[in-house]
């Protein structure tokens, strides 16, 4: 269903299981979302960080029937099993108990499906295994979704429980866009190629920028640009992704809060043989100490405009670079694609910073890109245009929401195998 993700409609007469707890682990966190799939409304969202410290924190916030106050535990939340145990505790508390039959699935965030998974999918121990021979090239990741799932699979073994795959919404990648031009062999031994991530957001982007210009996805070409403090591009063809910036790892394609993106591979030779540094120190380098936040020692682009109103010169740089790779990769998927209908800012620079957008078209027009100032000037949380009449193609800005997305993939799922 990659692609063409269906819509959950989920009110046959009788079926009252209409509710999708969604869960993205980490490898100490839990963040969480419990949906109600009759009007895709919210019930309640929350977090549990610091899972394993002393310092643990729940944050749980109700949001069914007109909302509630926030509500906080602190304390050590000793593992998987405790964090869970505990939000349990809250939805309980508010009337949405996990063992309430209302409870239609567990949609879990997985981020590396690799080639197998191109579709959300019910686990089993056959699926447990293959996220788990996935862990050599998600090994951040995939162990912490894992646990995530087994702790939940222990609490509700009657439940399905769906994986929705990251990876999912690119496989449908031609080769000439995924493969790396490598050694045919090893790459295949060691399943290098190009898989890209944040498939969940791509997809729900792509699909709500077609509504946006009332068309039905089939229809459209989109350039979705997921700018976050992760960040990637996809280049989406009729409602299916040709082609997408991060690769094996999340690590390659845009500018990002705190990682590098794309780079000579030989910068890493370098650093071992001349710089003496480790694979493992070349990692964190890359991953961590990159991006805007190695460029000026801000991630955050709030800060980093705020620093460039100061005349900050270093904040500038990084600003350039990172709008800079953007266009490279906007005009790169314009290519790719041939004919463009409509680009997509979204995540939380994508949504929030015009600053951004405005430097990221700026001149464009040729391909029939521009942002109207006063359009890109609006605050709001709907997915609006920003791009003014005359312009050929359209420029959008249209706000995520990966939790929704993995609930729909979830529900559609459950329905379609109980149907
Ligand atoms: P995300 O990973 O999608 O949650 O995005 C987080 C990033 O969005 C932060 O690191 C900021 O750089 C950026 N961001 C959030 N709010 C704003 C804002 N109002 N203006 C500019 N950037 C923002």
């Amino acid at each position: 269903m990659t692609g063409t993700t269906a819509t959950a409609t989920g009110t046959a007469a009788g079926d009252t299981a209409s509710r999708v707890l969604v869960l993205n682990s980490g490898s100490s966190s839990v963040k969480y979302q419990l949906l109600d799939m009759r009007d895709s409304s919210r019930l309640a969202a929350g977090l549990v960080e610091r899972i394993g410290e002393q310092t643990s924190r729940l944050v749980h916030t109700p949001l069914g029937g007109g909302g509630g106050d926030k509500r906080e535990r602190t304390g050590p939340i000793a593992d998987h099993a405790a964090a869970l145990k505990a939000v349990a505790e809250e939805l309980a508390a508010d009337g949405l108990g996990l063992d309430s039959p209302e409870l239609a699935a567990i949609g879990h965030r997985v981020v590396h499906g690799g080639l197998r998974f191109s579709a959300p999918t019910v686990i089993d121990d056959a699926v447990l295994a293959e996220i788990e021979r996935l862990v050599p090239v998600a090994p951040l990741h995939n162990p912490a979704n894992l646990t995530g799932i087994r702790t939940a699979m222990d609490l509700r073994p009657d439940l399905p429980q769906i994986a929705v795959f990251d990876t999912a919404f690119h496989t449908t990648m031609p080769e000439s866009a995924a493969r790396y031009a490598i050694d045919v062999e090893t790459a295949d031994a060691h399943r290098i190629r190009r898989y890209g991530f944040h498939g969940t957001s791509h997809a729900y982007v792509s699909r709500e920028t077609a509504k946006l210009l009332g068309k039905a996805p089939e229809e459209v070409n989109v350039i979705v640009l997921h700018l976050g403090n992760g960040a990637s591009a996809s280049a989406v063809k009729g409602g299916r992704c040709v082609d997408t910036s991060m690769g094996l790892t999340p690590l390659e394609g845009l500018v990002m809060g705190t990682r590098s993106g794309d780079i000579d591979p030989a910068v890493t030779f370098h650093l071992k043989r001349v710089a003496g540094m480790s694979t493992d120190e070349i990692d964190v380098l890359l991953n961590k100490r990159s991006g805007l936040v190695g460029l000026c020692g801000d991630n955050d682009m709030r800060e980093i405009r705020r620093r460039i109103d100061e005349g900050d010169e270093r904040a500038l740089l990084a600003f350039d670079i990172y709008i800079h790779r953007l266009r490279k990769y906007i005009g790169a998927y314009y290519a790719v694609l041939g004919r463009v209908d409509a680009v997509a800012f979204t995540a939380g620079v994508g949504e929030n910073a015009a600053p951004v957008r405005e430097a990221a078209i700026a001149g464009l027009e040729e391909l029939g890109l521009a942002v109207d100032a006063d359009l890109n000037s609006v605050r709001s949380e709907k997915a609006r245009l920003i791009s003014p009449e005359y312009a050929r193609v359209a420029v959008a800005v249209v706000p995520t929401d990966e939790e929704l997305e993995i609930a729909t993939q979830s529900y559609a799922l459950v329905r379609g195998v109980n149907a």
